[in-house]
């Protein structure tokens, strides 16, 4: 845990009481702090006071007392601050103008320690942002770095809540992702380095449109002022956020340009995914390449983005090509993205279950072949109708959960056949792939219909596998890399 003196003495409050709301309270009472909660569900308020914190009090449902002499109010990011209202006692806080603050806030007030004077290479944090592929490049990173040796945490959105960290020793490197809402509510941001992956409007009700979200993830740039970025540039705002380092690149640091489209040769330092190849260039020239084409837990285009923006931020962290390589190389992927179960009699079983709209499922199928595609549960807006040539590659669906009526009239005349749960779709699967199939879990849809979430339907999943090749796997949990243990994050982005 990171304790936080700063606070010493001062009363503040957390809104918003699950798990990083606990981790704050944690580290501001071991701080020296005096803490009160409040959650708009009275069954977490009263596990909080039986836990023995206290509660903000109130007169009435939304009148809380006492928010004046409050030192700060900090937010969990499951609470919305400004869109598309903010929460009734933000607003009270800033009409008593009480610092409004979050967990990553607290974290880099309270990260710089005297003992750092004592240390041979000073603690740095590494922070990833972007639409998609947060956890996966965040993990990805601990990864490599761990594998080359090198002493590392990852938190954030990912694993451990950012305070539910340990204080940094020498020389060791803190991995963390960072959704939007994170970054917009810290009132500090102080990234060694900052990784920005990709942009696709999201959670935009959460951020009063598409620009208000970019803005959010742009504060880590323009308010962390990075001494190091990395930047994925085939969306515009990707472009104009490099654009704008780019200027000021000379005195600021390195930037690492990410691409997995053509990239216009500037000159500059780039990582670029082509044809299954890992090429980094610097002033037009090749330094050094990889063969992302065999590594089974990152499958997919979107994987190789994945894997181009980590192989950059190791390399900003002086890793060598060779050392990258070799850690690429033994990445098991993170549970339950386009994660490779098992392989029996020549088939293949991947559980893809963070896939829970159209758009994530199209990437899993693009990155696979001769497809036996398990598809289906609450469906989003629209379905699976976006999907068009990539469903060449499946050999026949086999439709679950709720939206299997109407997932089966947008597949037309494709081989479809209505399973109904994940373990009759599994079974019908296996009894029928041949030597090269590939038994895909990517659902194309919200897992709530038929499951308490994503990790329990890929569970769910993981046993009928079991069952039906007679062969041990170990569950989901167990299979989690030990840099990412924990509890995972909230689907927040
Ligand atoms: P996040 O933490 O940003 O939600 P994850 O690493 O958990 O991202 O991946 C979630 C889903 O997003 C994956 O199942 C995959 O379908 C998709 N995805 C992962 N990486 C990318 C990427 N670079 N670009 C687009 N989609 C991606």
């Amino acid at each position: 845990m990171i304790p936080i003196p700063e606070t010493s003495g001062q009363r503040l409050a957390i809104l918003g009481f699950g798990r990083s709301g606990l981790a704050v309270a944690r580290a501001l009472e071991s701080g020296g702090a005096d803490v009160l909660c409040w959650d708009d569900d009275p069954e977490v308020r009263e596990m909080a006071a039986g836990s023995g914190f206290g509660i903000l009090p109130t007169v009435g449902d939304d009148d809380w007392k006492g928010v004046a002499g409050l030192a700060g109010l900090i937010v969990s990011p499951g609470v919305p601050h400004l869109y598309p209202e903010p929460h009734p006692l933000i607003r009270k806080a800033w009409v008593h103008g009480v610092a409004v603050d979050n967990d990553v806030g607290l974290f880099f007030r309270a990260l710089v320690r005297p003992e750092w004077d004592e240390f041979d290479v000073l603690p740095r944090v590494v922070c990833v942002t972007g639409s998609n592929g947060k956890s996966t490049t965040t993990a990805l990173i601990g990864h490599l770095l761990a594998s080359a040796g090198k002493p590392v945490q990852v938190g954030g959105n990912i694993g451990r809540a950012v305070l539910d960290l340990d204080p940094p020793g020498d020389g060791e490197i803190v991995v963390l992702e960072l959704s939007s809402f994170q970054i917009e509510l810290a009132r500090v941001l102080a990234p060694d380095i900052a990784l920005f992956l990709n942009f696709s409007p999201d959670h935009i009700e959460r951020h009063g449109g598409a620009g208000g979200y970019f803005a959010a993830k742009r504060r880590l740039f323009a308010e962390g002022s990075p001494e190091k970025t990395v930047i994925g540039v085939d969306e515009p705002e990707g472009e104009s956020l490099a654009g704008g380092f780019g200027n000021q690149s000379v005195e600021q640091g390195p930037l690492i340009r990410v691409s997995t489209r053509r990239l216009s040769e500037n000159g500059g330092w780039s990582v670029i995914a082509e044809r299954g190849f890992l090429s980094e260039r610097r002033s037009g020239r090749q330094l050094a390449s990889a063969d992302l084409r065999e590594l089974d837990g990152l499958k997919g285009l979107h994987n190789h983005q994945n894997a181009c923006s980590a192989w950059a931020a190791c390399r900003l962290l002086g890793l060598s090509p060779r050392n990258i390589r070799s850690g690429l190389a033994s990445f098991r992927g993170l549970p339950h993205r386009c994660q490779t179960i098992l392989e029996h009699g020549g088939v293949l079983f991947v559980n893809d279950s963070k896939a829970t709209n159209a758009d994530s499922a199209s990437r899993a199928l693009a990155a696979y072949r001769n497809i036996r595609w398990i598809a289906g549960g609450r469906a989003k807006s629209g379905g699976i109708a976006s999907l068009g040539r990539v469903l060449d590659r499946v050999r026949k669906t086999y439709l679950v959960g709720e939206s299997a009526e109407t997932f089966s009239e947008q597949l037309g005349d494709r081989s479809k056949v209505i399973s109904g749960t994940v373990a009759a779709a599994v079974a019908a699967a296996a009894a029928e792939a041949e030597s090269g199939d590939v038994i895909l879990l990517s659902p194309a849809a919200a897992s709530y219909d038929q499951f308490a979430s994503f990790e329990d339907r890929g569970d769910t999943f993981v046993r009928a596998v079991a069952t039906v090749t007679g062969t041990a796997i170990r569950s989901e949990s167990e299979t989690v890399p030990p840099s990412v243990s924990g509890q995972p994050g909230p689907a927040l982005s």
